[in-house]
């Protein structure tokens, strides 16, 4: 019975599977996951962080962030933003950031030495918020199914909800959810947040700055960000350049009475 169960999923989901192309023109291999599925995991990673904290106890901080997510969300196609969005505040003083499928999203406070106003902060969440936008967490996931993980995923999927929540943490470390992503995710997470933080009225000339603090802040060692890709400067230059062709964008948003005052 259980291996008839688990055979029904296998077709169930290998069919799901699909080719599509994300918003910068790149191919994507998508749908290892329900997009249900996928957002549950978030949650449930959103939750396991939340639990393990510290977490911050500055309500202004909270209050802050939730402020500058909410401008970036209100940019997003309608899809995007009916997700659960929620954030929080980690005591923690190296400078990091994540956005999670399900609309979760997490900010160190040691993110706040590098990211010094508004505009620097909208840079790095609306990055981090591209990466969940363009499916990066699904991409990773439906390799990795297609690598190895196949029966264990498809075993948490037949399995009752209890079971799939619990086996779905550990899959978030073997499916590399929450590893930083390839250099082609990176780059596409750039452009994408560059833009949204311009249609959300946050200057994109700030992601300069920020990404230049970012370097700086991390002295001889790689950030997360900078792992997948072989050259940090070549990384501003893109982001000046981009930051210029934007600066319309910006100005139509704040033209339209979009000018986010969060601190
Ligand atoms: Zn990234």
């Amino acid at each position: 019975m259980k291996h008839w169960i688990l055979s029904v999923a296998i077709v169930a989901v290998v069919t799901a599977c699909a080719t599509t192309t994300s918003s910068t023109g790149r191919k994507q291999y998508v749908g290892g996951v329900s997009e249900q599925q996928l957002n549950q995991l978030g949650a449930q990673a959103f939750v396991e962080a939340k639990t393990k904290g510290p977490l911050s106890t500055d309500a202004k901080q909270g209050a802050y962030v939730r402020c500058v997510v909410n401008a970036l969300i209100a940019q997003l196609p309608s899809q995007s933003r009916g997700v659960a969005w929620e954030t929080a505040v980690f005591a923690n003083t190296e400078p990091n950031a994540f956005a999670l499928p399900g609309g979760k999203v997490g900010v160190n406070t040691g993110i706040f030495t590098v990211a010094r106003n508004q505009d620097q902060l909208a840079a790095v969440l609306a990055h981090e918020i591209g990466h969940v936008v363009e499916r990066h967490h699904d991409e990773r996931i439906t390799r990795q199914m297609g690598a190895s993980g196949i029966l264990q995923i498809l075993g948490a999927a037949a399995g009752d909800y209890g079971s799939a929540v619990t086996q779905g943490g550990g899959l978030l470390a073997q499916a590399g959810f929450l590893l930083p992503g390839s250099r082609a995710q990176e780059t596409e997470a750039d452009v994408v947040g560059q833009r949204l933080m311009a249609d959300a009225g946050f200057n994109p000339e700030q992601a300069v700055n920020l990404w230049q603090n970012m370097i700086a802040a991390s002295g001889g060692r790689q950030p997360e960000w900078l792992s997948t890709h072989p050259d940090p400067q070549s990384r501003i230059q893109e982001l000046r350049g981009r930051a210029s062709t934007l600066m319309p964008s910006y100005q139509q948003a704040r033209s339209a009475g979009r000018t986010p005052k969060c601190g």
